[in-house]
């Protein structure tokens, strides 16, 4: 018997086909978006994790999955989300309140998704053995579709401008 497998539009993961339906707002396969899931719940469940690595986990996944029906503000808010920690070193703790900021602006710019791709994808995550190995594992995983953005860095560093950083973190 042959397993049918389904490719996430998003990040190209394949996984076997299931039941599942997905009708969110990211470019994403059901099994992708169920695979994210189980990431963020083991996130939930471990205080150091989720403040190590909660937020780069979430930018790359959105960012990940631009294209399809993903609006065009989450995209760039993600995006900048990407920059603040990966360019400014922002702890991750430090950026849903930049973020939210930001998201109160009224136009965005459409981005296109590179053509080239991360290879890691949240499976990659996923499969990590162990807390250590989880955020190593989103940190490469953020850094890979970081530099997969580079088209769009102008863009993001643009978007950011104007963000209040808090000040030690510019001194580097
Ligand atoms: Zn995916």
């Amino acid at each position: 018997m042959t397993v049918q497998m389904r490719t996430c539009p998003g990040c190209g993961l394949e996984m076997p086909l299931s039941e599942r339906s997905y009708d969110r707002k990211f470019h994403a396969s059901a099994e992708c978006w169920s695979v994210f899931e189980e990431v963020l719940a083991v996130e939930f469940q471990n205080a150091v994790l989720f403040g190590q690595v909660h937020q780069l986990t979430v930018d790359a996944y959105a960012v990940q999955h631009a294209g399809g029906k993903h609006p065009d503000k989450s995209v760039c808010v993600h995006l900048v989300g990407l920059y603040l920690m990966l360019e400014w070193g922002v702890a991750p703790v430090e950026v849903p309140p930049l973020l939210q900021h930001l998201a109160s602006g009224t136009s965005w710019l459409h981005l296109d998704p590179p053509e080239a791709r991360a290879s890691l994808t949240v499976y990659d995550v996923a499969v990590a053995e162990g807390a250590q190995m989880h955020a190593l594992r989103v940190r490469e995983w953020a850094a890979q579709v970081w530099r997969a953005w580079s088209p769009h860095h102008d863009a993001a560093r643009e978007l950011a401008r104007g963000l209040i950083v808090p000040a030690q973190r510019l001194v580097r």
